[in-house]
């Protein structure tokens, strides 16, 4: 019977406890024993694990967060950290390692594999998507749908007001929640890392379409979305490039971590459901150091360094949409 390890790591994500409880019961099923490295790498570096059982999994598949908790681990990134952490997994006589957290923690898992013969599964867990490999990660699709909801209501004040509003979304860097949630609340704009030239030439677009709709309609309101880490020096130098512009009345709002929080969509407990009773399908088998995901709905492995080292793209048919609504606001309207 093997023994198995789950943490979770980086940042936290929507149907993460959703995953865990897939794996739990997967294992119970299967006769493996189940633990659970607390604060991410740093319950491997400290041996700070708990007993994973069916008693755990009460009500688990909609609770936002994770029950192991998360956390950035800095020793882990050094050899030392990880030799201490691979002696750990051999004190604890774990076979399985499973780590669900970003391409951060996946980075660290192969750094781990060099040191650690046991097997090394990943899964795919971050509100961000920017993992390559796989159509979604566990936590986007909720991410979406915050990202969403915030924005329509940003839409009620701004209306009301007929002013522009600057909405921050996360996304580290990349442009997917940026993007769906832009084109899923109708925002008037959206700036993503994928597609920014200069501010220069997005600010010139930005003003020119605020001009042409108060041309056409007097005062109306309009929303930008941007995603974190493109614009230089973020909302503060948007607000103050389009002052320069003469257009003043303008307010940001940056979303933040309640984008990260919440009970999962429905999507999203899905995917991790999957995907973690996926993983536990292949412990014992000869397959490491890769991560589980899904592509057309299937589930697939593919090895961790891929994970990072490719670049996935954003949907170009939600890129078509979102540049094509954009501008037919002005040209239809
Ligand atoms: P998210 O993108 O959602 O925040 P993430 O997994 O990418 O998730 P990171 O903070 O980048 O989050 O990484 C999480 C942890 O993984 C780090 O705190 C560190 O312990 C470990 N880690 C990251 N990069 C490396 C690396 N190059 N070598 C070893 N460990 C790493």
């Amino acid at each position: 019977s093997k023994r198995v390890a789950i943490l979770t790591s980086g940042g936290d994500a929507p149907g993460m406890n959703a995953c865990i409880r897939a794996a739990i019961i997967a294992c119970q099923k299967a006769n493996f024993t189940l633990l659970g490295y607390k604060h991410g790498y740093n319950g491997l570096l400290q041996q700070e694990f708990i007993p994973l059982s069916l008693d755990s999994t009460h009500n688990l598949i909609q609770q936002g967060g994770t029950i192991l908790h998360s956390a950035r681990c800095k020793e882990f990134k050094n050899r030392e950290g990880l030799i201490k952490a691979a002696d750990n997994l051999r004190q604890a006589e774990i076979d399985t390692l499973i780590v669900i957290g970003g391409d951060g923690s996946f980075r660290g898992a192969a750094k781990l594999s060099e040191l650690w013969d046991g097997q090394i599964l990943g899964i795919p867990g971050t509100i961000d998507n920017d993992i390559a490999g796989t159509d979604a990660t566990i936590g986007y699709f909720t991410a979406i749908d915050t990202a969403m909801s915030s924005i329509d209501k940003v839409r009620d004040t701004a209306d009301a007001f007929e002013r522009i509003f600057l909405v921050e979304v996360m996304g580290r860097n990349a442009g997917f929640l940026a993007l769906n949630g832009a084109l899923s609340a109708a925002a008037d704009y959206v700036v993503v890392p994928e597609f920014f030239e200069s501010a220069e030439t997005e600010i010139k677009k930005i003003v020119n379409q605020i001009k042409a709709q108060r041309a056409l309609k007097g005062p109306v309101s309009f929303i930008v979305v941007v995603a974190e880490n493109v614009w230089p020096n973020g909302l503060t130098g948007l607000t103050e490039a389009l002052q320069y512009h003469n257009i003043n009345d303008v307010r940001p709002v940056t979303l933040g971590h309640v984008q990260r929080g919440g009970s999962p969509v429905a999507q999203d407990r899905l995917l991790a459901t999957t995907l973690g009773e996926f993983a536990i399908s292949l412990v014992g088998s000869d397959v490491t150091n890769i991560m589980v995901g899904e592509v057309n709905q299937r589930p697939i492995t593919v090895p961790l360094p891929k994970t990072w080292e490719e670049t996935k793209p954003l949907n170009q048919a939600r890129v078509d949409a979102m540049r094509t609504l954009m501008n037919e606001r002005y040209s239809c309207d």
